[in-house]
């Protein structure tokens, strides 16, 4: 069969990849892969016609562990349960487990409580507390960093060191406060010494943040730097190029900009990223105006 033989030569593929030491690939939906796994799964009995065969229309990146087998979108929507799901065991068991996945949780309450002392990757052993975000319940615009740094992760808080005040600067300068918006992390431990975080600990911690926007129901996320940019958008190139252009989440507008850290280091960004702020504002004004109508 035709979906067999491609499923074959893609486990071989993989297994010869991670004889060579490689572990991890961002895997992006192919069409024609997709298609034939749909194809495969009909055949199974496993979905009805108008429902998507396991990876296929995937949001966010598919940074999913090299196995003998083929990677879906369950490595993104298995459940994730602090303190019981071995950090190696694939997620797709946790699921078995009956665990509770971020996707059935009704409030943003309920959700941060859960996930308080999430032990679900190897970042919980550096942290001092889960960031999960601060903000509004259905903000105006959702502002998603790469991960707490010290003073966050010593505050419980996202973005409050010197990166987070420039950002409260330009939330105030657009003439909205902290309290109209929500920050979020990619990831919610801090990784040890601001190291970016690794694929396995993004694919563990992204259902809580894909729940939260799911709850939060932005009119506009704002990305913050290459990680998120990077994240929602495996395509798209360094963050540079592809700041300003926004793209479409599901039902949400992403618009890329630099990380205010960044700026810190390079104020040559700060009229871009000023230049960004403004187009958000004018994105979620669209937006909600056609929420009214
Ligand atoms: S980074 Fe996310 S998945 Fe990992 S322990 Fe923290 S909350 Fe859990």
């Amino acid at each position: 069969m035709e979906w067999r033989t491609v499923l074959e030569n893609l486990e071989a593929q993989l297994a010869r990849l991670q004889a060579a030491g490689i572990n991890y690939l961002n895997i992006e939906p192919d069409p024609e892969l997709a298609r034939m796994l749909n194809d495969a799964a009909h055949e199974a009995g496993a979905v009805t016609p108008d429902e998507p065969a396991a990876g296929h229309g995937a949001a966010f990146a598919q940074s999913t562990e090299v196995s003998a087998g083929v990677a879906t979108q369950d490595a993104i929507d298995a459940p994730v349960t602090p303190g019981t799901q071995p950090r190696s065991e694939p997620q797709s068991k946790a699921a078995a487990a009956g665990q509770i996945h971020p996707s059935e949780f009704k409030t943003l309450d309920s959700l941060q409580e859960y996930f308080r002392d999430c032990r679900n990757c190897g970042l919980c052993a550096g942290r001092s507390r889960v960031v999960f975000g601060e903000g509004h319940a259905h903000p105006i615009i959702l502002f998603v960093g790469e991960g707490p740094g010290q003073e966050e992760d010593r505050q419980g808080l996202p973005f409050v060191g010197r990166a987070g005040t420039l950002l409260t600067q330009g939330i105030r300068a657009l003439g909205l406060a902290r309290e109209d918006i929500y920050i979020a992390n990619i990831v919610k431990c801090r990784p040890p010494g601001n190291r970016n975080p690794q694929p396995e600990e993004m694919a563990a911690c992204l259902p809580i943040l894909q729940r939260q926007i799911e709850l939060l129901d932005p009119k506009v996320i704002v990305t913050l730097g290459n990680v998120p940019l990077k994240t929602f958008n495996p395509r798209a190139r360094g963050i540079t190029q592809a700041r300003g252009h926004p793209f479409g989440y599901r039902e949400w507008q992403i618009l890329p900009t630099f990380h205010p850290a960044y700026l810190l280091r390079n104020p040559n960004g700060l009229d871009p990223w000023w230049s960004d702020l403004k187009q958000a504002l004018v994105l979620a004004n669209t937006a909600a105006t056609r929420g009214a109508e």
